[in-house]
């Protein structure tokens, strides 16, 4: 493993080695599950923050690759919002080659790691693959193949920068989808200026996402592998406030606004200021960003309580949940409005969670916060749904049963129910036109604003989606920024 291959080689070599044989014949010859993956044993997880999952041997690698078709008009590429060269990386670490594994993924993705580690796989690529298709097969486990070329392999910075800078471009967040266009703009020739509100770069990857399932180590060497193309992060730096627009428009050529949705809805039910309610953005910043779960090393505090209830059923509320449980609480439930088949969280982290010891409450709503005489709450009431005719989401509705109240005893309540807009940056740049939703309008299926020169992208401009999209999203926009600023000096020209 000591050679590193260029893209052009890897290409070449899978095209040589890769003669893919027709599928189906080859069903038989596979091992039906998947290689087992080791994954820290629950009881001992659910007192730390380290990862759960611990990842493939070099030999596992090389047992699961083994198991891929290499189909023909491979269905998982096209289900890619990248559109990786999954059997071509998969062939090659099945070749032992994981330089050149990595080589392809570099081709197509600046931040494997973390896609392979948080990417709804199960939805995406993985649902389509044809070994999964076939009865009693469950398919290639594409995601921790991912994630096992990046974690053990980096690519070699010097051959993917052109040598000649070309103009400046600025981008706004340092997000999945910031980071992105920064990376693919830097790999242009462009010279590329991050701006962050935050001390730390990484959008949610970093706030957001607990350590137990995206190490932050591994986050930042990722941003590292970004800097080391050439690109400049600036963090502590609140466009709208500490620098505007119109600077950003007078010393750059293009800029990329990719600001996110980090902004907490509340139930806004009585109560809600007693001390012990936290939106999930709040928690999990402090857990996180802050690493309160290390108090009092690290100076942030977070509450460190007996019963906890988390409201919602999406992945923030299974990151928040499993985190109280880490922190020592011995009761923690998700409060869902819904059932376990309308839940939004990725089916693993679901069954992650219950394994650690976390409980469920279907079909309950909050309707009020109680709290003592000192303001601290100290339980909840909620009532009992039951699920009527499917709303604009195609889920059924849960409606309220009269007469079903019941109290929580709770010391925690985490709301975890959504985010939108964050909105300092739209609040100074007024000009910028919003869509219906509050977030900002670009024209169909490109990365371009209404205002020349300006490039939006990520949740900002879809609400709060994933990783990858917010990814798919950077890469279009520094395609649009090469031909704006192109056109543009051929224009002068
Ligand atoms: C707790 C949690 C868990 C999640 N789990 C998953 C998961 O498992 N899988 C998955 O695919 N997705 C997951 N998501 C969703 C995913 O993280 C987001 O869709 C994705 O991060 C969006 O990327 P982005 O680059 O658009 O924005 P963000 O990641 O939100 O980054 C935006 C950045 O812009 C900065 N910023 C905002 N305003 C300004 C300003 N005015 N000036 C300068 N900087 C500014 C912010 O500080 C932030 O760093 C999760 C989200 C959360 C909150
Ligand atoms: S990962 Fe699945 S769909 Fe993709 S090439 Fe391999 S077997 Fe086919």
């Amino acid at each position: 493993m000591d050679r590193f291959f260029t893209a052009n080689e890897a290409i070449s070599t899978r095209r040589n080695h890769g003669k893919r044989k027709a599928g189906e014949k080859l069903v038989a010859r596979k091992s039906k599950q998947q290689t087992p993956i080791k994954e820290q044993d629950p009881l001992i997880r659910q007192t730390n923050f380290q990862e759960v999952c611990l990842g493939y041997t070099l030999e596992e690698g090389i047992l699961e690759a083994d198991r891929c078709l290499q189909c023909k008009n491979a269905p998982c590429i096209k289900e890619c919002p990248v559109n990786i060269d999954i059997p071509g990386f998969i062939l090659a670490v099945r070749e032992g080659d994981l330089n050149l594994a990595r080589s392809i993924l570099a081709e197509y993705t600046n931040l494997p790691a973390i896609c392979g580690r948080v990417c709804p796989q199960e939805k995406q690529c993985e649902q389509v693959c044809k070994l999964g298709k076939a009865k009693g097969f469950e398919p290639v486990a594409i995601g921790k193949l991912e994630r096992f070329v990046a974690d053990h392999v980096r690519p070699r910075v010097s051959q993917l920068v052109p040598s000649q800078q070309k103009e400046k471009v600025a981008i706004v967040g340092s997000g999945p989808s910031g980071l992105t266009a920064a990376g693919d703009l830097a790999k242009l020739g462009y010279d590329v200026t991050i701006f962050e509100a935050l001390h730390s770069p990484g959008g949610v990857l970093t706030y957001g996402i607990p350590e137990f399932r995206l190490p932050k180590d591994i986050v930042q060497r990722e941003i590292k592998q970004i800097e080391d193309l050439g690109v400049t992060i600036e963090t502590n730096v609140i466009v709208g406030k500490t620098l505007s627009m119109s600077e950003i428009k007078e010393q750059f050529a293009a800029c990329y606004l990719a600001v996110g949705a980090g902004t907490p809805y509340f139930l806004g039910i009585p109560g809600t200021t007693l001390s012990g309610v936290y939106s999930s953005s709040e928690y999990l910043t402090r857990i996180n960003l802050m690493r309160g779960y290390e108090f009092p090393r690290f100076d942030t505090p977070v509450k460190r309580a007996k019963k906890v209830a988390v409201i919602g059923g999406g992945n923030v509320a299974m990151d928040a949940a499993r985190s109280a449980k880490r922190l020592g609480a011995s009761e923690v439930t998700i409060v869902y409005r819904r059932s376990l088949e309308e839940l939004p969280a990725r089916i693993e982290e679901y069954h992650h969670s219950v394994a650690e010891g976390v409980s469920y409450r279907w079909l309950t709503n909050p309707m009020a916060y109680l709290g003592d005489e000192s303001g601290n709450l100290t339980g909840m009431t909620c009532i009992q749904m039951e699920l009527g005719e499917p709303d604009a989401s195609g889920r059924r509705r849960p409606v309220e049963i009269a007469g079903s109240e019941l109290t929580l005893e709770v010391d925690v309540v985490i709301e975890a129910i959504g985010q939108g807009a964050n909105q300092v940056l739209l609040d100074h740049f007024k000009e910028l036109p919003l869509n219906e939703r509050g977030y900002i309008k670009t024209s169909e299926s490109s990365a371009k604003t209404e205002i020349e020169g300006i490039f939006a992208g990520g949740d900002i401009v879809t609400g709060a989606a994933t990783v990858i999209l917010a990814m798919e999203a950077g890469k279009k926009a520094a395609c649009e920024i090469d031909t704006y600023i192109k056109q543009k000096a051929e224009n002068k020209g």
